[in-house]
């Protein structure tokens, strides 16, 4: 059995070189925590038998010294990122028994690295939702108290990598569903400049927002892994990356927004700890400068207009001819009412509504059209507070991590959660969610995350900040 504890992809790459265990022993200690764990977790939906070559062609890249970083080391996948031969239900009965035919372009990509896919992990229907309490599967235990959510949509995915169960995951996020879920538990949560990683073979949510992204413990491992999935594909046409390496800022100038962050409904302890961690950038030298971002507090409005009217386009595809489970009805029109109806959850189906409802004739202009105005403001006051500062800085969410069943009867409740992760995904930035502490809550530690957000394509910056943040680098800024 490896020792799993505080392991990085740096440390079981040196011990897989020195040969201190093979590959397969890394494999099999993960495997048995997810056997001891997961019956009370879930954060899998299921753990994969068929690993054999895997395991054997990565030991053999290891054996010849022909190597990545990523050569052997376990990952569990959101169940909406496409493995050949495998189901990707997307956390739905309507995608429940499809096998997929191909492999995601992220997952080529890792698995030309060596990475082992070892199971997939349980999230959100169609990735709605802040909770898993949308999963058709069940609900993820938060690590840290399993009377609480782990969040969501990448609840299983971050509770995974929190309770040992894989090294690495990969999660999508399309308003915060990679970041959230690993604030509340414990881990580092990426999520990329739009584009800069393939869509190819993520189940759609809102096509202009969703980017897979690394959930780690470190930043470092985060960033080794972002740079193997990274770069423009030929089968994604919204998908690139620059060629040249991006420049890192020299001296980080660090953006505080106070008005945004002075809205109210934000957890005390969350502010506590915020102020804290701008001290606590402040001492390692960082400069603080205050911004204004004038049309932030509309973005959350926005973006639960324009995301519905995507996912209501998106899933318009599901209807049991053809994708998705057919469900019999009393005749052909009844077949879509029964199908759609029963194969999609709540939540779900309450976007489609939603978003036919702000898509159709008559509302197109006041509600989607406007959001998109909407939108513009937001990037430009990004662009322009970017202008002053290199890495902006928020709490990660509002408050830690609530009680399973707390918000499942009320919808905006749930939306607020992603009152600062949404804002990234409607302008398409770069963020890195971070742990940054604990608050008490009932007699129980819940973990906290703070949220760096940077220029398109400045991750290399995010990386530093948040290396610096966690103490995992030298002193240099
Ligand atoms: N919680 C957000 C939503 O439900 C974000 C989802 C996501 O990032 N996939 O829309």
């Amino acid at each position: 059995m490896v020792d799993l504890k505080d392991l990085t992809i740096k440390k079981a790459h040196k011990a897989l070189i020195k040969k201190e265990y093979k590959v397969i022993d890394l494999v099999e200690s993960y495997k048995k925590v997810i056997a001891e764990k997961d019956p009370t977790y879930h954060a899998c939906l299921e753990v994969f038998s068929d690993i054999d070559d895997q395991v054997e062609n990565a030991q053999r890249m290891i054996d010849n010294s022909n190597t990545s970083e990523l050569a052997g080391i376990p990952f569990i996948l959101k169940d909406n990122i496409l493995v050949k031969g495998h189901v990707a239900s997307a956390g739905s009965k309507m995608l429940e028994n499809f096998v997929s035919p191909y492999d995601a372009t992220a997952v080529r990509k890792l698995k030309d690295a060596g990475a082992i896919i070892i199971g997939r992990a349980n999230m959100d229907e169609f990735a709605m939702g802040v909770s898993t309490e949308n999963s058709a599967f069940g609900t993820t235990r938060n690590p840290f108290d399993k009377s609480r959510v782990a969040g969501g949509s990448s609840g299983g995915s971050a509770a995974a990598v929190a309770l040992d169960e894989t090294l690495v995951a990969l999660g999508s996020d399309t308003g915060g569903s990679v970041r959230q879920p690993s604030s509340f538990c414990g881990v580092v949560g990426f999520k990329p400049t739009y584009g800069s990683v393939s869509r190819f073979g993520l189940i759609a949510m809102a096509s202009s927002f969703d980017v897979i992204g690394p959930i780690t413990r470190t930043v470092e491992d985060a960033e080794i892994v972002f740079n193997v999935i990274r770069g423009t594909d030929a089968l994604d046409s919204t998908s690139f990356y620059p060629k040249e390496p991006n420049k890192v800022s020299e001296k980080i100038r660090v953006g505080v927004p106070r008005e945004f962050l002075s809205m109210g409904g934000i957890d005390e302890r969350v502010l506590k700890n915020f102020d804290e961690s701008v001290e606590r950038l402040r001492d390692l030298g960082f400069e603080i400068v205050d911004i204004d971002l004038p049309n932030i507090k509309y973005a959350l409005s926005a973006y639960y207009i324009i995301v519905p009217a995507e996912v209501s386009s998106n899933l318009a595809r599901f209807d049991g001819v053809k994708y998705g489970a057919h469900l019999e009805g009393k005749d052909v029109i009844d077949d879509y009412f029964v199908t759609r109806g029963g194969n999609f959850g709540r939540e779900v189906r309450r976007r489609i509504i939603l978003g036919t409802y702000v898509l159709s004739s008559g509302y197109y202009d006041a509600f989607y059209h406007k959001a998109n105005a909407v939108r513009d403001r937001i990037k430009s006051d990004y662009n322009k507070a970017f202008e002053n500062v290199d890495v902006i800085i928020t709490p990660t969410t509002p408050a830690p991590a609530f009680k399973i069943g707390e918000k499942v009867n009320d919808p905006l409740q749930m939306y607020l959660e992603d009152v600062f992760t949404c804002p990234v995904n409607v302008s398409g930035n770069p963020a890195i969610s971070v742990p940054c502490g604990f608050a008490e809550v009932e007699g129980e530690k819940l973990p906290l995350g703070l949220q760096f957000i940077g220029r398109p394509y400045e991750e290399a910056t995010l990386f530093k900040t948040g290396k610096r943040f966690l103490n995992e680098s030298d002193g240099s800024i």
